[in-house]
């Protein structure tokens, strides 16, 4: 059986997260067609004790709310940090639990460890990578089928992030990088810039929204498809660990919040002007043009250094920033990129979350209008659910969405079409924006604004 399953989200005792119902998330994922969600948080004290009296569990590992039909997974994401050459760096990973009893006993461990549990991502300090490893072998022995997943790895905060960047995973988890089967490709990338990375080529890459709420446009915006004998825990962890993925769908890199190098314009000394640049027009010394401090290093930099850097080509002087890119090297870079896209040796769908179409199409700032959600129950009445719009045949998609508002039609045909990009693209925390129409060459920008911050315009 196929099933579709977002394994990274968070609830309400997360930071930046609104109040979360399980129902409503049950009622979000019927729209999305997606089967299996991630609980969010379970380490926390009082989500876990809700979690305890109204999640059952129907199969093995697997658990439902209210006989709703969407499944849970016990999930929650932990930031480990530890010293590198001298300074801290955080990794954000996605932890999977077969069962309540194993979050108890690594809870226990984490009160042994000093961790504080109290907020929705704990935060376990360590050492150095022996001592990364050593306490993630210890989680590991608490049930063989806890599965541990950096999470979105090439933002500045994952494995491979800006943020005191590494090369290899040993750098960082030391041996118990040899014991991680799978990553998480992030909002920011997906399997056309993964590739590009050497390390990445004998691990499963999954998919998930990391949704810090429970709106259209933040849940199921992207997920990954297994295939399964039955949908329990031992073989969703098995499906992860041997590569068992039908696909994965993406959210375009573009459009995530660290594509692009650059500062967003509400940072301080910034007075609403930004700048944001593709990887060959990085200022040389990383120093922002308009603050003078280190720029956010975009997923798009990272993912050049990590390819130059993991295959051996033009090795730059390491500096702590520097990437020296050529023309030429950007030119069989993008070539590279745009080929595995055609070919899709591993198999993904790019999607957008539907209601940023259908405002795009009808004009309308907010993607939770009501009159953007009327229109998107009524697409998603004809095809069943939003990512079979995604995985529908094309020809037949005028055919099939018949009748509904011929703006939003014209949107979403442009979509299919490839006739759309986002400008800017996301850089710094801020999400891209989708423009329609012929889309700007994302390896070629380099724009400095005094203007008002693009996210005021965005409405996303
Ligand atoms: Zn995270
Ligand atoms: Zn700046």
């Amino acid at each position: 059986m196929q099933v579709n399953a977002d394994l990274h989200a968070h609830s309400g005792y997360a930071g930046g997260v609104g109040k979360i119902s399980f129902a409503r998330i049950d009622d979000m994922m019927s729209l999305k067609g997606i089967n299996v969600v991630g609980t969010g948080d379970c380490l926390h004290p009082r989500w876990l004790d809700y979690l305890k009296k109204n999640l059952k569990e129907t199969e093995n590992g697997i658990f439902s709310f209210r006989e709703r039909p969407t499944s849970f997974v016990l999930q929650t994401e932990v930031i480990i940090t530890s010293r590198i050459d001298h300074r801290r760096k955080s990794v954000h990973t996605v932890l999977l639990f077969p069962s309540f009893n194993a979050i108890d006993v690594f809870c226990r461990k984490l009160q042994e460890w000093g961790v504080k549990n109290t907020i929705g991502r704990p935060f376990i300090v360590c050492e150095n990578p022996e001592d990364v490893s050593h306490r993630l072998h210890i989680l590991e022995d608490i049930d063989p089928d806890v599965e541990i997943i950096p999470a979105h790895v090439l933002t500045p905060d994952g494995i491979y992030g800006s943020n005191c960047p590494i090369t290899y995973f040993s750098e960082f988890f030391g041996d118990f990088a040899e014991s991680i089967s799978a990553v998480e490709t992030g909002l920011s990338a997906d399997p056309t810039l993964l590739h590009l990375i050497p390390e990445l080529e004998s691990r499963t890459w999954i998919s998930n929204s990391d949704a810090h709420s429970h709106h259209l446009h933040r849940m199921g915006r992207e997920f990954t498809t297994f295939e399964l004998p039955r949908l329990t825990f031992p073989h969703l962890v098995t499906a992860i660990r041997k590569n068992n993925v039908v696909r994965t769908a993406e959210f375009n890199p573009a459009e995530g919040r660290y594509f692009l190098t650059g500062h967003r314009g509400n940072r301080k000394g910034h007075n609403g002007q930004y700048c944001f640049f593709s990887p060959e027009h990085i200022p040389h010394d990383h120093v922002c043009p308009i603050c003078s401090k280190t720029l956010t290093g975009g997923v798009f930099e990272r993912v050049i250094a990590l390819h130059m850097q993991q295959s051996g080509e033009n090795l730059p002087e390491r500096e702590e920033h520097d990437v020296t890119i050529g023309t030429h090297d950007m030119t069989s870079i993008m070539k590279n990129i745009e080929a595995y896209r055609t070919e899709k040796p591993r198999k993904f769908t790019s999607m957008i979350p539907l209601v940023e179409i259908i405002a795009r199409g009808m004009n309308m700032h907010s993607v939770t209008a009501k009159k953007v959600l009327r229109e998107y129950r009524t697409i998603v009445e004809k095809v069943e659910s939003e990512c079979e719009l995604w995985f529908m045949n094309k020809d037949t998609f005028r055919e099939t969405l018949k009748g509904i508002n011929p703006q939003v039609l014209d949107a979403l045909l442009s979509v299919c079409e490839d006739h759309f990009g986002f400008y800017p693209p996301g850089f710094d925390g801020e999400y891209g924006r989708l423009v329609l129409g012929a889309p700007a060459a994302i390896s070629d920008i380099c724009e400095i604004h005094g203007q008002d911050n693009p996210s005021k315009e965005n409405g996303l």
